[in-house]
């Protein structure tokens, strides 16, 4: 047997590579170059440029592709071969400094929210030495920054950087006046729970819906669904462990720590979580974990889907960011410290997240907003579309006495109390136990659960990055001045947690009470995409992002365009599929189920010319009915779709949210109640009860 310790991270051209291959001058100045966010010096890219060839060529490689990641949601590539032709017919193999650091991909198709006009479509890709490069299929991928040629970003990788630099100068800071004047950075870091769902391959192929939307479009409930309660946490079948065990090593060798994996809550639901990582990489690992999913699937004969609700009635998919900041000395700033003065700190960057979450919720929410998302938040299965936070006891009632110190000599002496025999100890079970919450404090990180299972995670990590880098700011600005440091920390602690509490709910989010609380807080209910992406817009969103540069006003604009172009393109596909499949699969199999069934009835009426055949008239009357409604409602469908060709940007987000889904709904509804009265043999496409409860 293999032993795991032995091939991890075998393709990547990781730091122990570097330190084996490299020349010690070039190792050293790199590994600065990294620490310090500087350009690259060409000959140092040069000699990087000619070890990296020279090590991929040794590991079967013929070509390398700088690997980027466009607001497409999923990566790009254009490889290369390494092959350049020399005297008498021959090659060699070269690899440039040049063309490490900078690729120009032909970029016009990519999307670009009108930031580039197609005169000057060409973008190019820039080296992030911070994300190791690796192999895959014989090629090296190089992980890339994607920008216009004028400079603005065009992917997800450039914003997150630049929040994560942000979010460090802020936090360095404020450590700085903790007195930490060793800490030169400060990283976030994230761990991504993924889940997805495995159905067999051959019945995927048979469903054009999953083929063209990644989600069922139809399908009456199976007889069980999740009631039972008996897959989660299950043992996990077979074929299945066996998939998983292939992933994971898969993974291993891409040197990504593939940690933890077991069945979801839905049947064919299931979970992997790596050890989490600097945000950035774990980015880029989330991103080659979520095609890894797709492509080992293919191998086992089964289809892996990452959509939000490939199925009506069980749970869908989400993505949970565990994300907390560090130092560069190894210090985790949202883990309660061991004494008053480390929890003086910890407080005080708690209170920073509270007051982030709370003043750009909204920003929350357009982070995690898109069509297929919107089927989970808000229903019964995942935090709902309102963003709150949830503290647990123990740090809610410390806060809480905080803000409740009129006498502050108790207060302090209460808090010491506290600060001593409480905090450091706060155990990982009484902080995990809401799972209700979008946002919830566990032990030493936040878990922000909103996402959907497809998201890259670069973008809700740019939001946090940024607004908690805002709220730090904020913060050093009253410190700056003050006489008293520690007073003004305690009158900070709690100043901006009176301000901010309303964000605080540590009861159940899944309520109509809640929905009902939260309005009377004030707090955001942004329930549907388009709603939510108006917010992103405000002024107040623009100014921030401007001010830290991580998007500039035309990059929020363009971005702005994209997300409401690719809501509106994502449900018109929806709609056109649910069209072909009405007219071309569901509507002449029912129409030949029941004229089968009425040449039954004629034919046993002519033998016997008695027989009154009831309950067969009544079907072939009613399935009738139906497929007449059907009809009608697939017609009313497209005439909407046709409609909606007049509206273009957020008003065309809007009209297919509010006209497009409802027609869509209707004509399910009815297609739904169809197929529970027609033979199984005669539906024509697989069922739910077919693709949910295969024996394996
Ligand atoms: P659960 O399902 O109980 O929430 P999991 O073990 O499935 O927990 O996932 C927890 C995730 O949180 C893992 O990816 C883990 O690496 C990650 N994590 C732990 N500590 C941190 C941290 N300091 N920063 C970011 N992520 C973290
Ligand atoms: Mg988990």
């Amino acid at each position: 047997m293999e032993n795991v310790a032995d091939y991890f991270g075998c393709l990547v051209f990781n730091d122990a590579v570097m330190r084996e291959k490299l020349p010690k001058d070039i190792y050293k100045s790199l590994k600065k170059t990294v620490s310090e966010g500087k350009d690259i010096d060409i000959t140092v890219a040069n000699s990087v440029a000619n070890a990296m060839k020279t090590w991929a060529v040794d590991n079967g490689c013929t070509h390398f592709t700088h690997w980027f990641q466009p607001m497409t949601g999923i990566t790009a590539e254009k490889h290369d071969a390494f092959i350049s032709p020399v005297d008498g017919g021959k090659v060699i193999l070269e690899f440039s400094g040049k063309e490490l650091i900078k690729g120009e991909p032909d970029a016009s198709s990519f999307p670009s929210g009108g930031l580039r006009a197609t005169f000057e479509a060409r973008g190019y890709t820039a080296w992030d030495p911070t994300s190791y490069a690796f192999i895959k299929d014989d090629t090296l991928y190089i992980p890339t920054a994607f920008c216009s040629y004028t400079g603005e970003v065009l992917d997800k990788k450039t914003p997150l950087l630049r929040s994560m630099e942000a979010l460090s100068k802020e936090a360095v800071e404020i450590l700085h006046m903790f007195g930490k004047d060793d800490v030169k950075r400060v990283i976030t870091t994230v761990g991504p729970e993924q889940e997805y769902f495995l159905i067999n391959k051959e019945d995927y192929a048979k469903r054009k819906d999953l083929v063209f939307t990644g989600r069922t479009l139809f399908g009456a409930r199976a007889p069980k669904g999740q009631e039972m309660e008996d897959h989660y946490f299950g043992s996990i079948k077979t074929r299945v462990a066996a998939y998983m065990r292939d992933l994971d090593k898969e993974l291993w060798k891409l040197g990504i720590t593939a940690k933890t994996r077991h069945n979801e809550v839905a049947p064919c639901q299931h979970e992997l979580a790596p050890v989490f990582a600097t945000t950035n990489v774990a980015t880029d690992h989330n991103q080659l974990t979520m095609e890894t999913m797709k492509k080992v699937a293919e191998r086992h004969g089964f289809t892996c889907l990452l959509h939000e609700k490939p199925f009506a009635g069980v749970n869908g998919s989400g993505k949970h960011n565990n994300w907390s900041i560090s130092t560069d000395t190894g210090l985790n700033l949202l883990s309660p410290g061991s004494n008053p003065k480390e929890n003086k700190q910890f407080l005080l960057f708690l209170v920073a997240v509270i007051k982030a979450v709370d003043e750009y919720q909204d920003l929350l929410r357009v982070s995690v907003a898109s069509a297929s998302n919107d089927h989970r938040l808000g229903a019964n299965e995942a935090p709902p579309a309102i963003v709150s936070m949830f503290l647990g006891d123990e740090l809610s009632t410390i806060l809480e006495s905080i803000a409740e110190g009129t006498d502050i000599a108790a207060a302090e002496k209460k808090r010491m109390e506290l600060g001593v025999h409480v905090l450091p100890s706060i155990p990982k079970d009484t902080t995990d136990r809401n799972r209700t919450s979008p946002f919830a404090f566990t032990g030493n990180r936040f878990e922000f659960r909103m996402l959907g299972s497809s998201f890259s995670v670069s973008g809700p990590n740019v939001v946090l990055n940024t607004i908690v880098a805002k709220a730090l700011k904020d913060f050093a600005a009253t410190l700056k001045d003050a006489k008293d440091f520690d007073a003004a920390v305690d009158a900070l602690i709690r100043d901006t947690y009176i301000a901010h509490k309303r964000i605080v709910f540590n009861g159940n989010n899944y309520s109509d009470e809640w929905v009902e609380e939260a309005a009377r807080r004030g707090l955001y209910n942004l329930k549907s995409t388009p709603e939510a992406l108006d917010t992103f817009v405000a002024d107040k969103n623009i100014a921030l992002f401007k001010e830290f540069g991580v998007f500039s006003p035309s990059e929020i604009h363009s971005r702005f365009e994209i997300l409401n172009e690719e809501y509106s393109k994502s449900l018109h596909i929806e709609a056109l599929t649910m069209g072909d499949m009405v007219n071309t699969q569901i509507i002449p199999a029912v129409s030949k189920y029941a004229g089968e069934l009425a040449s039954a009835i004629a034919a046993k009426k002519a033998i016997l010319p008695s027989l009154r055949c009831t309950a067969e008239t009544a079907l072939v009357e009613n399935i009738s009915a139906m497929l007449d409604d059907l009809a009608i409602k697939t017609a009313a469908l497209s005439s909407i779709v046709e409609k909606s060709a007049s509206f273009g940007g957020s008003e065309l987000a809007h009209f297919t949210r509010e006209c497009i889904v409802p027609a869509m709904e209707d004509v399910r509804a009815v297609a739904d109640k169809l197929e529970l009265s027609v033979s199984h043999e005669a539906w024509p496409f697989p069922t739910y009860g077919d693709m949910l409860f295969y024996v394996d």
